[in-house]
């Protein structure tokens, strides 16, 4: 892959290192990481690649890949680093990033956060249910596997009403504390 490479961006490598406490200048280009991200089939820029990327200032590029939104941070890139760089926490800190900044290259991931951290906040825990159909609001796919609902609703893997539980309003002062400090 050829990248039409701009002007390093230095303040851009600070901010990723100080917010993943990686040292991510340190990544000697090896490949492990990509040799066993199973992703990489899908990434339009492989991690190794994206570590490079970051490396020298590549901003834009870095933030409106896809590769960071299908990540799934299964941590295989971070074991398999000989130089003990934890990868996934780096390629979770672009996500962040991406997000402030208003790229969302993959809408549907994106929407798919959004409604699993919407049902958090507001319930204190995860209802599958809210979190289906806020996503289907969220990106127009209405009726979206409804065909599964009947068996997971007699199976008793999705309910109706939420689980209620203790101190929700604990629960959503964390998310909101978080989204004062981050401004997302
Ligand atoms: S955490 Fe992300 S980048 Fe790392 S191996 Fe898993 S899918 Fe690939
Ligand atoms: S495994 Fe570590 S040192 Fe090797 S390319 Fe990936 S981040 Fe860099």
């Amino acid at each position: 892959m050829q990248d039409n490479l701009k002007q390093a961006d230095t303040s851009f490598i600070k901010e990723v290192e100080k917010r993943s406490g990686q040292h991510v200048v340190e990544c000697y280009q090896c490949g492990n990481c990509t040799a066993g991200c199973p992703f990489n089939f899908a990434y339009d820029i492989p991690v190794s690649r994206i570590m490079r990327l970051v490396q020298l200032g590549q901003r834009e590029t870095v933030l409106s890949c896809h590769s960071i939104w299908l990540c799934s941070s299964c941590q295989t890139c971070t074991t398999r680093c000989p130089n003990s760089i934890d990868v996934a926490k780096v390629m979770d800190v672009l996500r962040h990033m991406a997000r402030e900044a208003g790229y969302a290259t993959e809408r549907n991931v994106k929407a798919f956060g959004d409604s699993f951290l919407a049902s958090v906040k507001k319930n204190g825990r995860l209802h599958e249910l809210g979190v289906a159909i806020g996503y289907e609001m969220r990106t127009g796919r209405i009726f979206t596997d409804i065909d599964l609902a009947p068996s997971m609703i007699g199976k008793g893997r999705l309910h109706i009403k939420p689980h209620p539980i203790h101190n929700t309003d604990q629960v959503a002062g964390i998310f909101n504390r978080f989204q004062e400090e981050t401004h997302e």
